[in-house]
């Protein structure tokens, strides 16, 4: 803050004042002289001193005035500026007793009053203890002879109050010190902060640590689980080579057996049909009846045990495939062929839609599963006919060049519940016909692993409960074909 006008220095006017004084003598003395006569030159005399003592009191009178008003108005300014500063501002003498207090001191200091100069902390409101204690941090600042900063508590009637503190010693004209002067800021909303922010801070860090260990005791239990995991998928994979290794002594022994088994088998077959024709001699009801069961017996379980070396072959990735080319005519009046008999024995109406198609694959096989469909749907039809079609399909996007062999049937067809089940090795549906009509619930296993694993097509049927059912065969027509699907 700066002034208009720069006050004159005192020097200034003692000059001033001493060259007009010393003017004033002379020529006052000169123009008494000139002007006033002789007689009365004493009594000019007197008069001129006096008005010069009147005149020089006048202004000596106007000075001090002018002093006092303005030591006045500094003292009114500095009130106003300590009074409205929001902190706490204060003056105390070595003594402990309150030199000047601001309007914010005395609101803390209930015991001060109109006018609390004079009056030591504790007069002023303040607790013996926190009275000590400023005290003792004024002498302090007193002994170092510099300000000091500082924390201070004060408890007040709303609760305890911190303070950050600048104190710093006032001296005299003499350089001694002769009072303390402190400004006092209430930091209590900010420590109270501080130490939300601390304690906080402090939780944070435990959550932290917390979640930390959590973590790392998942750490821990994933590392044991994928060590179990680790000795589990070598557990099974010891097992698997183990597996592997009996599934190659099966097919061993299935193959070796397999001779062993034909050979006795073929023999009880042959001998039997010899004996039925009765080439050996005539037989009675009861011989004919128990060779008739032999016969029945044996083919049954030759047709099981091809089966079964078929299947484990498949499995084993053992067999031979033989393409050879053929007539897709020939193979489907050739299977129908050996079925029409039966079929015509039961009353079915037998119909057979054969084309000529030049066919590259394994015959062999195609036939075995084309006559298994066929011979199910004689099997399982009682009444009402039995129909084969074939038909020939382009290569498309998707598909090479393929035929379609159908095998639809009236017979009792297969309930949606049991649909899934037809595929299964040794599983043979519930139905009247099943004591009747012999069977190993190996055929439609068989033949969808022939189709699918060696042929390349696909077996797919749609039946109804009582409502018959068709089984669709589609197959590649050249077996290297196969592999585009
Ligand atoms: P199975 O030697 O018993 O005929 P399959 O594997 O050929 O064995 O057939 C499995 C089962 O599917 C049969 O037992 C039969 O219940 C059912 N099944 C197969 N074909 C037909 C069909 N055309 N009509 C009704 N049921 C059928």
């Amino acid at each position: 803050m700066t002034s208009h006008h720069t006050p004159r220095h005192p020097y200034h006017i003692v000059l001033i004042y001493s060259l007009v004084g010393g003017a004033w003598i002379f020529f006052s003395d000169l123009l008494l002289e000139w002007f006033v006569s002789p007689e009365y030159h004493q009594t000019a005399s007197i008069a001129k001193g006096w008005l010069f003592i009147l005149a020089t009191a006048l202004l000596l009178a106007l000075l001090l005035r002018q002093y006092h008003l303005s030591r006045l108005l500094q003292e009114r300014r500095l009130r106003e500026i300590v009074d409205n500063l929001p902190s706490v501002l204060y003056v105390f003498d070595p003594q402990g007793r309150a030199v000047l207090l601001n309007r914010a001191m005395g609101r803390i200091c209930p015991g001060g009053g109109d006018n609390p100069t004079g009056k030591s902390r504790e007069e002023l409101g303040l607790s013996p203890e926190t009275a000590a204690e400023h005290h003792a941090n004024d002498m302090r600042v007193i002994q170092e002879g510099k300000p000091l900063m500082m924390e201070e508590q004060n408890l007040e009637s709303d609760g305890l109050h911190t303070y950050l503190t600048v104190k710093f010693p006032l001296t005299d004209t003499n350089g001694s010190i002769e009072a303390v002067c402190g400004v006092s800021t209430d930091i209590t909303d900010r420590k109270r902060a501080e130490e939300e922010l601390n304690a906080y801070r402090y939780r944070l860090e435990e959550i932290v640590a917390e979640r930390t260990r959590e973590l790392e005791e998942a750490r821990l239990t994933l590392l044991e689980l994928v060590a179990s995991l680790n000795q589990k998928t070598e557990e099974l994979a010891n097992a698997n080579e183990r597996l592997q290794e009996v599934d190659r002594l099966k097919s061993l022994f299935i193959a070796s057996m397999s001779h062993e088994l034909r050979t006795p088998l073929n023999s009880i077959i042959g001998f039997s049909s010899i004996l039925l024709n009765e080439w050996v001699g005539p037989l009675n009801e009861e011989q004919r009846l128990n060779l008739s069961t032999v016969l029945k017996a044996g083919r049954h379980l030759l047709a099981l045990i091809n089966d079964v070396i078929d299947i484990s072959k498949i499995e084993a990735g053992q067999v031979d495939i033989n393409p050879e080319e053929f007539d897709l005519y020939d193979l489907c009046t050739e299977a129908a062929g050996i079925l029409a008999e039966e079929a015509r024995t039961k009353g079915l109406v037998f119909t057979v839609e054969p084309i000529h198609h030049a066919m590259h694959t394994d015959r062999r096989r195609l036939f075995q599963c084309f006559l298994n469909l066929i011979s199910n749907a004689v099997k399982y039809t009682e009444q009402g006919s039995v129909s084969v079609v074939c038909t020939h399909c382009n290569r498309d996007d998707e598909r090479p060049s393929r035929v379609i062999l159908t095998v639809a049937d009236t017979g009792i067809g297969i309930a949606p519940a049991e649909q899934a089940k037809i595929f299964v090795p040794f599983l043979r549906l519930d139905s009247p016909l099943k004591g009747k009509v012999p069977g190993t619930g190996l055929g439609l296993y068989l033949a969808r692993k022939i189709i699918e694993s060696i042929l390349g097509g696909q077996i797919s049927f749609i039946s109804r409960s009582q409502g018959g059912s068709t089984f669709t065969l589609t197959v590649p027509d050249r077996l290297e074909n196969a592999a585009e699907q």
